[in-house]
């Protein structure tokens, strides 16, 4: 269960308001996506989720764990629990596919026998087996994205963050990659996705939490974009 309770983020002297006291909950293998106009306060959300910046007020709790009280020692651990994925990729481009999904385990001490069974596992999962030595520049968008949902899912976190990840996409990519956080979400991972395409809301019929101005204006069970 993740927990947002009464979360409020400004920033510099003049106080923008990026988050005006969010309150929201998220169960265990829900797909919920977050929309709203750009500056609504989206990634500000989720700065504070993965506890790369605090809340000026409020607090936010991870299975009764507030996570911005955990102590520094342990916060790789508790980021370990969520794969992040984002809007360009961020593939590291003088390593094959397989080498990116590899690093992010050599990154968590995971051992060579581990990775050369979960890596390939996890390439089949998003249906690139047979592009696993190619690199970053002879991929498309959507096999690309494809390979950054692998590396994001490899260490089995309980939590995909999808950031815009199909804002760089034509619509057939667009759907392959939402098919497949789909598919990752049928298995048990919670999914966590912003978007601006409509189409992807449309096609998910999941929650939809729709935020203006920082603060939550919408929250459908089985949302539409109405934007
Ligand atoms: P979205 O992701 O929905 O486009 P953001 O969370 O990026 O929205 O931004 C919300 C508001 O907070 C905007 O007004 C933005 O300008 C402001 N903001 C975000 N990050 C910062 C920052 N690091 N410093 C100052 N203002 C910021």
């Amino acid at each position: 269960m993740l927990y947002f309770e009464n979360v409020s983020k400004y920033y510099g002297k003049n106080e923008t308001v990026a988050l005006d006291r969010v309150s929201f909950q998220i169960a265990p293998k829900e797909f919920v996506s977050i929309v709203g106009h750009s500056g609504a306060g989206k990634t500000t959300l989720l700065k504070m989720l993965i506890a790369e910046d605090k809340p000026t007020e409020g607090a936010i709790f991870y299975e009764s764990q507030d996570i911005h009280k955990i102590s520094r020692a342990k916060l790789p651990s508790f980021r370990r629990k969520i794969g992040t994925i984002f809007q360009d990729f961020k593939l590291l481009a003088n390593k094959t596919a397989f080498e990116n999904v590899a690093f992010a385990m050599e990154a968590n001490s995971r051992d060579d026998d581990e990775i050369a069974m979960s890596v390939p596992q996890a390439l089949e999962l998003v249906d690139l087996s047979d592009k696993m030595h190619h690199f970053p520049s002879e991929l498309s968008g959507g096999e690309k994205q494809r390979v950054a949902i692998a590396r994001a899912l490899v260490n089995q976190p309980d939590i995909i963050i999808a950031d815009e990840p199909t804002g760089n996409l034509d619509p057939i990519a667009t759907y392959e990659v939402v098919q497949i956080l789909k598919k990752i979400n049928d298995l048990g991972t919670t999914v966590i996705l912003t978007t601006h395409n409509k189409g992807v809301i449309d096609i998910l019929e999941k929650r939809v939490i729709t935020m203006d101005g920082g603060r939550i204006i919408r929250d459908d069970r089985h949302g539409k974009y109405l934007l």
